[in-house]
């Protein structure tokens, strides 16, 4: 029988891991049914071709229509409560040590018209209550959406700094391509100053630039995705020179056709670059798979040797928005 792809010595750790991507499908079927809300199926099985990705989308943005259904069911502040808490009994059930989960308090409360700083008090109450309750550690980022633009993205901000000492970070997702890093310098700035950590999706659906403007605007201390990197060996430096994490994400991106198969995809070369290259999940609930399933299915398609893939994980660890004798607890708690 072949190893098992994870090193039982080590963590296992999803750093890239959304929330609203994270949801149980009985959850939508249970909270559809008592707010009345109009789901295309009313069943698991009738539900899944609308919120799962069956197979490759043409973007970024058309893999994104799907948790747009998802966040349907997000009608009140104890329905956020409630994906957040379930978030963590789910990194129990998958065996994962610990993770940061993140979540755009903007998205979550658009739907139904939400206060995005009552939203990020739900969704900090039910990270800490699971936490509690299934004994994972988990820290949370706080995500400003491109999309939105630069004016909600101060809003969006202020909802998550004013709980700042419950987050560990802050991140920039959503439309890479047409809302550039420099709109949100002032942000991140005012994020770092707070003392929140860095990391930003970037290289996903823009070139190896939009990585460079992460590091050297945004101050990013991890990318997510970086797939075009290799587009640019200047930027391939700078992410060595300074250490930065990158976080790949193998099946999403084969499902957002960011990459056009596993075997195409950059991972085994950052790692083979000695790159901070991790594994991590994106929206594990609409890609329909778990950590172990990217370790020992995604990342051997994707070319990783058994090596790299424990490099991977023991990369996670340096990465992760920990303090390092939190990391040596984690550590420790895996040698017995
Ligand atoms: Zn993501």
């Amino acid at each position: 029988m072949a190893a098992p792809a994870t090193h039982p010595n080590l963590p296992l750790i999803d750093l890239h891991r959304h929330l609203e991507g994270s949801m149980r499908l009985e959850t939508v079927l249970d909270l559809g049914r008592k707010h009345n809300l109009p789901l295309p199926a009313w069943d698991v099985e009738g539900l899944r071709p609308h919120v799962q990705v069956t197979e490759p989308q043409p973007g970024v943005m058309a893999f994104l229509e799907k948790i747009k259904w998802l966040v349907t069911i997000l009608v009140d502040y104890d329905a956020c409560r409630r994906i957040a808490y379930e978030n963590v009994e789910d990194l129990l059930r998958e065996g994962i040590d610990y993770a940061e989960l993140r979540f755009s308090p903007w998205f979550m409360a658009e739907r139904h018209g939400l206060d995005p700083s009552a939203v990020v008090e739900a969704v900090v109450d039910g990270v800490e209550a699971g936490v509690r309750d299934f004994g994972v550690p988990v820290q949370i980022i706080g995500i400003l959406s491109r999309t939105y633009g630069a004016e909600v993205g101060y809003k969006e901000l202020a909802a998550l700094l004013a709980l700042k000492d419950h987050l560990v970070g802050v991140d920039l997702a959503g439309d890479e391509a047409n809302f550039p890093a420099r709109l949100f310098t002032s942000h991140f700035k005012q994020a770092r100053d707070a003392g929140m950590h860095v990391t930003v999706h970037a290289g996903e659906s823009d070139g190896p630039g939009s990585i460079r403007q992460a590091v050297e605007l945004l101050g990013a201390e991890r990318i997510g995705h970086a797939v075009h990197l290799f587009e640019d060996p200047s930027v391939v430096d700078l992410l060595l020179e300074r250490r930065i994490g990158i976080e790949a994400n193998l099946t999403s991106n084969v499902q957002t056709s960011s990459v056009v198969s596993f075997a195409a995809h950059p991972l085994r070369a950052m790692l083979d670059a000695s790159l901070l290259a991790t594994i991590n999940t994106d929206d594990p609930g609409i890609s329909a798979i778990t950590l172990k399933h990217e370790y020992e299915i995604a990342a051997p398609a994707a070319g990783l040797t058994p090596r790299q893939i424990v490099q991977a994980q023991a990369n996670a660890l340096e990465t992760a928005f920990l303090h390092p004798l939190d990391k040596q607890t984690l550590l420790a708690a895996k040698q017995d």
